[in-house]
């Protein structure tokens, strides 16, 4: 779903560069030159956020701001700078952010918040208080900026939350609590969980200087003393859920096969040696297939390096469509691995020999440079722990046949 916007800024040369950045962060740009167009425009749609200039012809004083605030859409506002009598005035509503247009960074800025605001609408964030009051408000805060929260109550309370929902990223704790409390939280949190998946944040209202570095040792990833100003709230909790998106970009980096997008021989091995610890210890036997590309040589001969590439990829979309369930990999070159999760031998051949057929017979259509090819396979079924010595096997009935002629699966 494509998100609506609505900028209100008169002067059209910045217009155009908020919209130009709303739509490069994926987003559907209205623009208002006054308040009254403004006005009109709210009437009509349903915004997901705007971005008002705090002076325009028809609102000189920011007067904009509360007309799209009571209307509920989340406001970033734009400022030419931050006096303090223009502070008072945006301090006085619940805005995402204000921006001064004089700094340098501008731009960039708003072209980060824009992006994180639908990034956070994925995020899920635990709230630990004790008082009512102070969690109602550090609730309020992350909706503002369309987090997904829940609550707890307690230390003891947040690890049952935890359990029944494993995809919160974010915990943002406090200190003194009954049953357990936010440090002894902490260390139980990365005991149990990757500090890669989730980040913590303490919070407490204790004078003691002390208390940060313990919940710093503890393993939270940050700490605010109560009672904090939300702008430094929001910076903190933004730069940490940052990190978490950057930490996951790069781990689906290295496990994916840069041409194909396929999970890469690294991420094969390394989920397959998990599967296989499971079959030994159930006396399963494991299945496995390695399937090439038959005279790949010849592709790059005849059509070029590019025309190889394309084939690449195209079958690589289609054996992720065959098998949608398993755990696959483009092992190198033209070599593809399958590592079944299913028992059910009959299946798993069946499967490989229609994927075959398919590649037989349509694969000239894969490509601009319409290149008919075949694919052979190698399909084993046996116990065995040790994952290199499964793929030996596979790949001992693949040679045998390519031996048989390819365009064939040996089991
Ligand atoms: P066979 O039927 O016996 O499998 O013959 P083949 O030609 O497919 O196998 P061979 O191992 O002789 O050649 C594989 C070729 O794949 C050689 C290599 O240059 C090419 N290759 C490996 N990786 C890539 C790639 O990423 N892109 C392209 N275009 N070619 C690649
Ligand atoms: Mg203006
Ligand atoms: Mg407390
Ligand atoms: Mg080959």
């Amino acid at each position: 779903m494509t998100h609506r916007i609505l900028i209100v800024e008169d002067t059209p040369t910045i217009a155009k560069v908020q919209k130009h950045i709303a739509v490069s962060c994926g987003y559907e740009a209205d623009i208002a030159q006054s308040l009254a167009q403004a006005q009109e425009l709210i009437n009509e749609h349903s915004y997901f956020c705007a971005v008002v200039d705090f002076i325009l012809p028809d609102a000189p004083n920011g007067d904009a701001i509360p007309v799209t605030v009571k209307a509920e859409i989340p406001t970033i506002v734009m400022t030419g700078n931050i006096d303090k009598r223009t502070r008072e005035t945006v301090d006085k509503y619940p805005i995402i952010d204000y921006i001064t247009k004089e700094n340098k960074q501008a731009y960039q800025y708003l072209k980060k918040q824009l992006s994180r605001l639908p990034r956070n609408e994925t995020v899920k964030v635990l709230v630990v208080e004790d008082s009512r009051h102070s969690r109602l408000y550090i609730k309020n805060l992350l909706c503002r900026h369309k987090y997904q929260v829940l609550e707890a109550t307690d230390g003891i309370d947040a690890l049952e939350v935890l359990k029944e929902n494993p995809d919160i990223s974010v915990i943002i704790t406090d200190n003194e609590m009954p049953r357990m409390n936010g440090d002894e939280l902490c260390s139980e949190i990365r005991r149990l969980y990757s500090n890669e998946d989730k980040v913590i944040i303490g919070v407490s209202g204790s004078n003691s200087a002390h208390l940060s570095a313990r919940f710093l040792k503890c393993g939270a990833n940050d700490y605010l003393r109560k009672p904090f100003n939300s702008e430094e709230f929001y910076c903190r909790l933004s730069l940490n859920v940052d990190m978490l998106d950057q930490i996951a970009t790069i781990r689906l980096q290295a496990n994916t096969d840069y041409l194909t997008k396929l999970p890469n021989r690294r991420y094969f091995f390394e989920q397959a040696k998990k599967a296989q610890k499971v079959r030994t210890v159930k006396n399963q036997r494991s299945q496995v297939a390695m399937i090439d590309i038959d005279h790949f040589k010849r592709i790059n001969d005849d059509f070029g390096h590019d025309a190889g590439d394309d084939v690449l990829v195209a079958i690589a979309q289609v054996f992720a469509k065959f098998f949608p369930e398993q755990l696959l990999a483009r092992l190198g070159g033209e070599e593809f691995v399958i590592y079944f999760d299913s028992n059910n031998e009959q299946e798993n051949t069946d499967r490989l020999e229609q994927f075959r057929q398919f590649i037989e017979l349509n694969s000239s259509s894969f490509t601009q440079y319409n290149i008919p090819f075949t694919i052979s396979a190698g399909y084993v079924s046996i116990q065995e722990p040790e994952i290199d010595e499964l793929l030996k096997e596979a790949d001992k009935k693949l040679y045998e046949a390519k031996e048989l002629g390819r365009n064939k699966i040996v089991l």
